[in-house]
């Protein structure tokens, strides 16, 4: 996979570059990650990007000329063009899977008050929104989509597993994690989890992520198909909240 980053501030992304897995992947050549300063795309002789919205109304606007021109600049028949906005779909798992199929991305971190529309309808695929709420600009976003991204990526992660049994992928909060000791500040890990019987530690951890999403995320209960087993306990769940 190949991802461009549109960016006025391309320093932003050179964490990534030592960041763990993420780093770890583009040092083993899993993904490419290339990042396009907006502003060298300016024709202005002060190399100004944005202007005053018509129509009146507070802050700037990035003009549409330096974004099309670095749009041009990399686009390619398999680019997938994502503005990061807060008008965007919610970002989620499912959204994910399906771009992290994708051969070439390219990323768009608006700043200031956005950018002009006219990017957005003619030259913009997916509009993507990492959360409601409202950031300075769209680096982190971008970095939340590129890191969320690779993990999916074949031989990122150590093996399948690590991703399919985590929060959300599955449909339902991960279940309680704990390490040695096995007694800190006088508070015991589950003595289930000690037990060794594996029928035994799947069923808590079931039983514990539905707990647990029943009383954090119950809007994505509706959503995971559940087998007739867990049925049964999740009633017995809701029962006892
Ligand atoms: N005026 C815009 C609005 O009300 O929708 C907000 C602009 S915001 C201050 C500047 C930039 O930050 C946006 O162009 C976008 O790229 C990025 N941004 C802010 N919040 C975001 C979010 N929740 N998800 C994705 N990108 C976001």
């Amino acid at each position: 996979m190949i991802i461009d980053v549109l960016t006025l501030f391309p320093e932003a992304f050179c964490f990534l570059y030592n960041y763990s897995i993420i780093g770890k992947a583009l040092e083993n050549n899993i993904f490419t990650l290339k990042t396009i300063n907006i502003r060298d795309f300016s024709k202005d002789k002060h190399k100004r990007v944005d202007d005053y919205p018509y129509g009146g109304g507070n802050g700037m606007i990035l003009k549409p000329e330096p974004l099309f021109e670095a749009i041009m600049s990399c686009k390619n028949i398999n680019s997938h063009v994502i503005y990061l906005s807060p008008k965007g779909k919610l970002l989620n798992q499912d959204i994910l899977k399906t771009l992290s199929k994708k051969e070439h991305l390219i990323l768009i971190s608006g700043h200031y008050e956005g950018i002009d529309n006219r990017i957005v309808e003619n030259y913009v695929d997916e509009e993507i929104s990492i959360g409601d709420y409202v950031l300075t600009g769209g680096e982190i976003p971008s970095m939340v989509l590129i890191d969320s991204i690779v993990r999916l990526l074949p031989n990122v992660l150590s093996s399948v597993d690590s991703y399919e049994e985590e929060s959300i992928y599955n449909g339902l909060l991960e279940y309680p994690q704990y390490t040695r000791p096995e007694v800190f500040k006088g508070k015991r890990v589950p003595r289930i989890l000690l037990s060794g019987d594996h029928e035994r530690i799947k069923k808590w951890r079931t039983i514990n992520s539905l707990y647990l999403t029943i009383k954090n995320r119950p809007d994505l209960i509706s959503k995971f198909q559940l087998e007739d087993s867990i049925n049964d306990t999740l009633i017995k769940i809701i029962k006892s909240i």
